[in-house]
């Protein structure tokens, strides 16, 4: 698409939508004021290419299509066939997976279907078998009541919140804590990494049905060889999450023991992260759990969202470009960039480094909490969120963490030099920000966080966001 055609098209767009409720057009608008403004150091955001956005804006998204491509419960699915088929096929020869399932709507749906098919494979289909029945609608009352009794008395072994695991590997406030015994893994104390005796130790304690893999906020790269031989050597499912550096499997800058997919027996995903893409999520697996990946829909999904599936077909069609995986690269070496800037000004950080795309900053190295610095950053233009360190004595809400990744940067094209200037934005922002009379609280120069901002549009103006867009 010319410069030219993606100003129309989006000037278009809010010119319509203007003309039914134009504080909806506004707000449009100063989205992308705000974005283009903002130091973007959100390690689970990133930018989608027009390409992708205006696949989302279209009648694909009047459509119902429950079931799957060519089996439909609703007439007329075709052209929503093709968008389905085409983000499927992209899907598996992007990862090398044998199956692709693209109809979550986000990374919590995704792992809902890779839960639930787990269930339905490792639980519910040997009850069918056993009662001599085809389906669950089939069963007794009584044989029913038992296998419901068995479907939520299974155990799931992941890693520990603190450690940088996700509130869907099985957390209480999560459905999925409510749904299996969890038990998590953390991290050593020492080092900060994930210690693999240690996850050995758990699982043959513990004998999990599922052991998880993935997280939001550990900076290093996972053995997913040896977490398979964990869970093989209990019985249990490997599942990984790579929500947060599907982009880095996609540019193959995770590979051999780092790339879950030829490893697990399931894996999932969010597709906006690193991947660069529309909001949604998605699962890959072997043939042995693609039957059951696919009853997603009715399982725990209604309809899928077939504009967004649209736009993962172009986001993944794009991740195939030869240019995705140095794309991939730069985004490691900003954040390793970054980790060394923060660390050469006596910065502490979380396993002392990064090999992926974020850094973890352990803020109570400058006496800070991660809501204090949060805010003081946000406030000197600098948008990053809190995030609790491994055994956080601040807990999770307040923590002493503050997560940073390069995804977003990377898009726009800043590289390795500009990621120095960001080190020094960043510790001089929180070296002269002091704690005030609450976890909340903190005192911080208004002149400052005002020279920080100007700083940190400055570096922004060379690599501008959405350069072809021009709102007038
Ligand atoms: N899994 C991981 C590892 C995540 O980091 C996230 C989101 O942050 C999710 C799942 C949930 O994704 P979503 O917000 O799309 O539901």
């Amino acid at each position: 698409m010319s410069l030219n055609a993606e100003s129309t098209a989006f000037r278009s767009a809010l010119e319509v939508i203007r003309a039914v409720e134009p504080r909806v057009a506004d707000a449009i608008g100063a989205e992308l004021a705000d974005q283009r403004e903002s130091l973007k150091l959100i390690a689970s955001e990133n930018y989608a290419s027009p390409a992708t956005l205006l696949a989302m804006g279209n009648w694909f998204s009047d459509k119902y299509a429950e079931g799957t491509v060519g089996r439909r419960f609703y007439a007329g699915c075709q052209n929503v066939d093709t968008v389905e088929a085409l983000a499927a096929e992209h899907a598996r020869e992007l990862f090398g997976a044998a199956h692709a399932y693209v109809q979550p709507h986000s990374g919590i749906d995704a792992n809902l279907v890779a839960f639930w098919a787990i269930l339905a494979d490792r639980v519910e289909s040997p009850a069918l078998k056993k009662a001599q029945v085809r389906q669950v609608n089939d069963l007794t009352e009584a044989d029913w009541f038992a296998l419901r009794r068995e479907l939520g008395n299974q155990r799931m072994l992941g890693m520990s919140l603190d450690a940088g695991g996700h509130l869907t590997h099985g957390f209480r406030p999560n459905i999925s804590g409510k749904m299996f015994d969890q038990r998590s893994y953390g991290t050593d104390p020492a080092t900060g990494l994930v210690d693999y005796d240690k996850v050995a130790e758990a699982a043959r304690e513990f004998k999990p049905l599922i052991l998880v893999a993935g997280y939001s906020a550990y900076p290093r790269k996972v053995n997913f060889r040896i977490m398979r031989e964990i869970a093989d050597s209990v019985g249990a499912t490997f599942m990984v999450d790579m929500a947060h550096f599907a982009g880095l499997v996609a540019g193959k800058v995770f590979t051999g023991d780092f790339d879950p997919v030829p490893h697990a027996h399931i894996v999932t995903t969010t597709t906006h992260k690193s991947l660069r893409g529309p909001r949604g999520g998605m699962v890959l697996c072997g043939p042995e759990l693609a039957g059951q990946v696919d009853r997603g829909c009715p399982m725990v999904l209604g309809g899928p969202l077939p504009h967004v599936m649209a736009a993962k077909a172009v986001a993944l069609a794009e991740a195939r470009r030869p240019d995705f995986a140095n794309y991939a690269q730069r985004i490691v070496d900003n954040a390793q960039a970054l980790a060394e800037g923060l660390l050469r000004r006596g910065a502490k950080l979380v396993t002392g480094g990064t090999d992926n795309h974020l850094v973890l900053i352990d803020v109570s190295g400058y006496d800070l909490t991660g809501r204090q610095a949060e805010q003081a950053l946000l406030d000197s233009g600098i948008v990053t969120n809190r995030n609790a360190v491994p055994q956080d004595p601040n807990g999770a809400w307040y923590t002493s963490g503050i997560r940073i990744g390069t995804p977003a940067l990377t898009t726009r094209g800043l590289g390795t030099a500009e990621m120095d200037q960001t080190a020094e934005l960043i510790h001089t922002v929180l070296s002269q920000t002091k704690p005030g009379e609450s976890k909340a609280k903190y005192v911080l120069d208004p002149a400052l966080a005002d020279k920080v901002s100007k700083q940190a549009s400055e570096l922004l103006t060379g690599f501008p966001l959405y350069p072809a867009v021009d709102l007038g």
